[in-house]
C-alpha cells in the first residue's frame, strides 16, 4: 500500500504541489473504483461490498485531497465512513423514502423546489467532487449513467443546466421570492464562467435580495476556492456560502485557508452539519467541530437530523441525541458555536427546529427553569398582569406576519 505523507500528499500521486492545488487536477484524479482506493486504503470486506453496490446506486467517488485526510488502517475513521460505502447501503429500513423531503412534489419547474413562500432551492447540477454516503439527494446525485435498472437509463429528475432558464424565469415571475439557495449536487462543480452567468441572472432579478450557495467543496476540494472565484463571488453580495463540515478533521489547513479567502471577499459563511451516528454523534466531537469552524470564521448554522433517505439507517441517531447534544453544549461553549437542530419533515412539510427544554415547571408565581448546569432557578414574572406571552401554561397567541 502507498502511504500518503501528511506534509506532502501529492508525492503519493506522483504529482507536484502545484498540480495538487489545482481543483481541476483534484477532480480529474478523483478515486472512484475499488482498485484505485486499495492502493492507499486497507479495505474491509464490508467496504468492498459497499463499493460494488455503489455502482448501481449513489456512485463512489473521493478527491485525493479528502482521501489524504482519512485513516487508511481504521474503517471506523469518521472521515472514511462518510465517503467509503458500506454494504449497509443496500439495505432499506422501515419508513425510508426515495424522496425523503418531498422535493419532487414541490417542484413547479425542473430543478427548483419551492416549499416556503420567500425562499427557494435551486438545483443546478447533480455532480459533486465526492459523494457523501449519507446524501439526502441520492436519488439524483451522481449522474445518469449509474441509475438503478428499472428506472430507465435517463434520470429525468436530475437537475441540469438545460433546466436553468425555466427555473430563473419562474423566480423572476414570483415576486415573493427574496432568497435563492443554489444547491445540487454541488454548484461549485460548475466552471467559473457558468457560475458567474448563473449568479448574474439571479442578481438581475430585483426582488432576489439574498443568494446562497450550498457546497461541500470546502471540505472535498478546497482548491476550488481560487482567488478568481472569490473575486467573482464578491461581486454578487449579499452572498452566503453554506459549507458542509461534519468533523473537525475535515477542516484541513487548505479548507481553513479557502474559508478565509471567501470571508475576505465579503462572503458570509455558514455551515451545516449532518448528525451521523458514530461519526459526530457526541457532544465533545461536535464542540470541537463548531469551535474550529468559528475560528475559521464560519458560523455553525444547522445541525441536521438525518433524513429518511434510503439505505442510510446505519448513520441515523434517535431524535433525542441531537437535543441532548445541544443541551450539553449550552453554557459550555460560545453561543455562537451552537447551531439550530433541524428536522426536515417528510412529504415536503419543510424544516422544523428542536431544542432542549430548560423549563422545569410553570406555576402561578412564575416559571421554574433548570439552568445549563442542571440547577433549579425560579423566575417570577416581572409583570404579573401581562401574562399573555405565549409561554407554556399560558394561552398561546399566534403571531401573524400578514
Ligand atoms: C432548507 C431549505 C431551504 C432553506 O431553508 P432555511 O431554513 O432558510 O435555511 C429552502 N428551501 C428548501 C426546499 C429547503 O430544503
Amino acid at each position: 500500500m502507498v502511504q500518503i505523507p501528511r506534509e506532502a500528499p501529492w508525492r503519493a500521486f506522483e504529482a507536484s504541489e502545484a498540480e495538487w492545488d489545482d481543483w481541476r487536477w483534484q477532480a480529474r484524479h478523483a478515486i472512484d473504483s475499488q482498485a484505485q482506493i486499495e492502493r492507499f486504503v486497507r479495505l474491509t470486506d464490508d467496504e468492498r461490498r459497499g463499493i460494488a453496490h455503489a455502482r448501481t446506486a449513489l456512485p463512489f467517488r473521493v478527491t485525493p485531497h479528502f482521501l489524504s485526510l482519512i485513516d487508511p488502517e481504521n474503517p471506523a475513521c469518521p472521515l472514511r465512513r462518510q465517503v467509503v460505502p458500506s454494504a449497509a447501503e443496500a439495505e432499506e429500513a422501515r419508513g425510508e423514502l426515495r424522496d425523503p423531503l418531498g422535493e419532487d412534489s414541490h417542484s413547479p419547474v425542473p430543478g427548483l423546489v419551492h416549499k416556503y413562500e420567500s425562499h427557494v432551492l435551486l438545483l443546478v447540477t447533480d455532480r459533486c467532487a465526492a459523494y457523501c454516503r449519507h446524501c439526502t439527494r441520492r436519488r439524483l446525485a451522481g449522474g445518469i449513467e449509474h441509475r438503478r435498472e428499472g428506472e430507465g437509463a435517463l434520470n429525468e429528475a436530475a437537475p441540469s443546466a438545460r433546466d436553468l432558464p425555466r427555473a430563473i424565469d419562474y423566480i423572476a415571475r414570483h415576486r415573493e421570492i427574496r432568497d435563492v439557495l443554489v444547491s445540487g449536487g454541488d454548484p461549485l462543480m460548475l466552471s467559473d464562467d457558468r457560475l458567474e452567468t448563473l449568479l448574474a441572472a439571479l442578481r438581475a432579478i430585483d426582488h432576489v435580495e439574498i443568494i446562497r450557495i450550498g457546497t461541500r467543496a470546502l471540505a472535498f476540494n478546497p482548491m476550488r476556492v481560487t482567488e478568481r472565484l472569490a473575486a467573482i463571488l464578491r461581486r454578487f453580495a449579499p452572498l452566503y456560502v453554506v459549507t458542509h463540515f461534519n468533523h473537525a478533521r475535515e477542516l484541513s489547513p487548505r479548507s481553513v485557508a479557502a474559508c478565509g479567502r471567501l470571508v475576505d471577499s465579503g462572503v458570509v459563511l455558514d455551515n451545516q452539519t449532518v448528525l451521523l451516528r458514530g461519526i459526530n454523534s457526541e457532544a465533545a466531537v461536535l464542540k470541537a467541530l463548531f469551535e474550529k469552524l468559528l475560528v475559521a470564521r464560519v458560523r455553525p448554522y444547522y445541525l441536521h437530523q438525518l433524513d429518511l433517505a434510503e439505505g442510510i439507517e446505519h448513520f441515523r441517531t434517535p431524535l433525542r441525541t441531537g437535543v441532548d447534544i445541544l443541551r450539553a453544549l449550552r453554557g459550555r461553549t460560545s453561543g455562537l458555536a451552537i447551531p439550530h437542530l433541524a428536522v426536515d419533515l417528510p412529504g415536503g412539510h419543510g424544516k422544523v427546529t428542536l431544542g432542549p427544554d430548560f423549563i422545569e415547571s410553570v406555576n402561578a408565581s412564575g416559571t421554574v427553569f433548570r439552568d445549563w448546569q442542571g440547577e433549579i432557578c425560579p423566575q417570577p414574572y416581572p409583570e404579573p398582569r401581562e401574562r399573555d406571552c405565549g409561554c407554556p401554561g399560558e394561552r398561546p397567541r399566534e403571531q401573524r406576519l400578514d
